[in-house]
């Protein structure tokens, strides 16, 4: 049986671990903290990344655990409406927010149940091409293939591509969960997400995970750094949005901040190594799609035939088809961070350049190819 082993059990490998390990693998995911935790904040699933799950079989965990939104609304930082969307209806998919656990769980109990050994406390040091992996305590393995899904610092990637420079990004956000109070909704509706945005560049949206939490981002552009600093100060932010007191006064010394950051290496392979998820393609989060494109490349990569060719050969057809629409999606969401796209096609996928995203069918491997020259500005297909 051919070996394989994961490094890192955030999305990308666990999503992976559980593909390979159906593909008659047998796989061992290391895991450097003591637990599989996911950090406190939510996730919106778009309808690329449902598919995924419901693929792999996870279609309870996205009906019991996930929370279905039927409105978008756009606010100015006074409070003001500017747009109002029905995601499904305005793109003809959904979106189901989680909150992070409670996707990293269902994932892990799949991938036990297909056979994968995770190993929490497990932390690699090293890489090298030919299959062997270094880890702490001195532990030496070697395997038919090596998955570095450890994250956009990727330990595996540095160790098999060298130091690659990380794109960096304007801005920067506070994440974190919020508990849901009775007039949150007065409507009764706890199924729609707000965003407010100031013109200086600070925002807040508020998702609701669950008819009890809610999860609220904080982003500001790092030349304001008064608005990321941690713990926040809420009268800064109150300041920008007289409407939202209510939940600001909720956030306390919570929150978890995260500069923006994204990496293009050359190749996604190295001999015996892949990379998948924030390791290979790590994006900005304007679209919403770090987490649902790793989930895409991970799929993907253990949905493929790695054994009747050579390997790099196998690896180099998987990278040459999945590549260009997670390449798109990079610099569509780059586009957006850094001011050159219009910022409405964030999150709803107005623009229907992104519906080859939107529609992506990757358990068959199915979705049209992105139209780079249909934007503007255009984005460059080289990567
Ligand atoms: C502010 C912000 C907002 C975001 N919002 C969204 C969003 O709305 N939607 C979305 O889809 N995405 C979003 N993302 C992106 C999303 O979080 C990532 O794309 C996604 O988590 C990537 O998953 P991953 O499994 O590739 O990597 P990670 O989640 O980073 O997981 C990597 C795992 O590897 C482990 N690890 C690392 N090094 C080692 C080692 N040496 N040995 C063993 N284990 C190791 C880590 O502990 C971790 O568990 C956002 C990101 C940011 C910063």
């Amino acid at each position: 049986m051919p070996a394989a082993e994961i490094v890192g059990g955030g999305i990308a490998g666990l999503v992976a671990s559980i593909q390979l390990a159906r593909n008659g693998w047998s796989v061992r995911l290391h895991e450097r903290s003591e637990a599989l935790r996911a950090g406190g904040n939510g996730l919106p699933i778009f309808e690329n990344g449902l598919r995924i799950l419901e693929a792999l079989g996870l279609q309870d965990a996205i009906r019991t655990r996930g929370h279905q939104l039927n409105k978008w609304i756009i606010r100015l930082s006074s409070g003001q409406t500017t747009t109002e969307y029905e995601p499904f209806a305005a793109t003809g998919g959904r979106i189901v927010m989680f909150e992070r656990q409670a996707l990293v769980d269902p994932l892990a109990e799949a991938a036990v149940k297909a056979g994968v050994k995770i190993e929490v406390g497990s932390r690699v040091l090293s890489a090298e091409r030919d299959g062997i992996l270094h880890l702490s305590g001195g532990r030496r393995l070697e395997s038919d293939l090596i998955v570095g899904a450890d994250g956009i610092h990727s330990i595996v990637r540095k160790s098999v591509a060298g130091t690659l420079p990380l794109g960096k990004h304007r801005k920067g956000a506070i994440r974190l969960l919020i508990p849901i109070r009775p007039d949150d909704f007065p409507d009764g509706n706890d199924r729609v997400a707000t965003e407010y945005n100031d013109p200086g560049g600070r925002r807040i949206g508020l998702l609701p995970c669950s008819s009890k939490t809610m999860y609220m981002i904080l982003v500001a552009l790092l030349s304001d750094p008064q608005a990321l600093k941690m713990p926040i100060d809420p009268e800064l932010w109150k300041a920008t949005f007289p409407t939202l007191g209510r939940f600001i006064d909720r956030v306390g010394p919570a929150g978890h901040y995260d500069e923006y950051h994204s990496i293009f290496p050359p190749t996604w392979h190295f001999g015996k190594c892949v990379l998948i998820g924030d390791a290979a393609h790590g994006m900005t989060p304007a679209l919403g799609q770090g987490a649902n494109s790793a989930m895409m490349t991970a799929y993907s990569l253990g949905a493929t035939d790695l054994l009747s060719s050579p390997l790099s050969d196998a690896l180099t057809a998987w990278e040459t088809k999945i590549r260009p629409l997670v390449h798109f999606t990079q610099k569509f969401a780059e586009g957006i961070t850094e001011g050159r796209l219009d910022p409405r096609n964030d999150i709803f996928f107005s623009d229907p350049a992104l519906r080859p995203l939107l529609s992506a069918d990757i358990p068959n491997m199915r979705f049209d190819m992105p139209n780079f020259a249909a934007l503007n500005p255009p984005l460059s297909n080289a990567v």
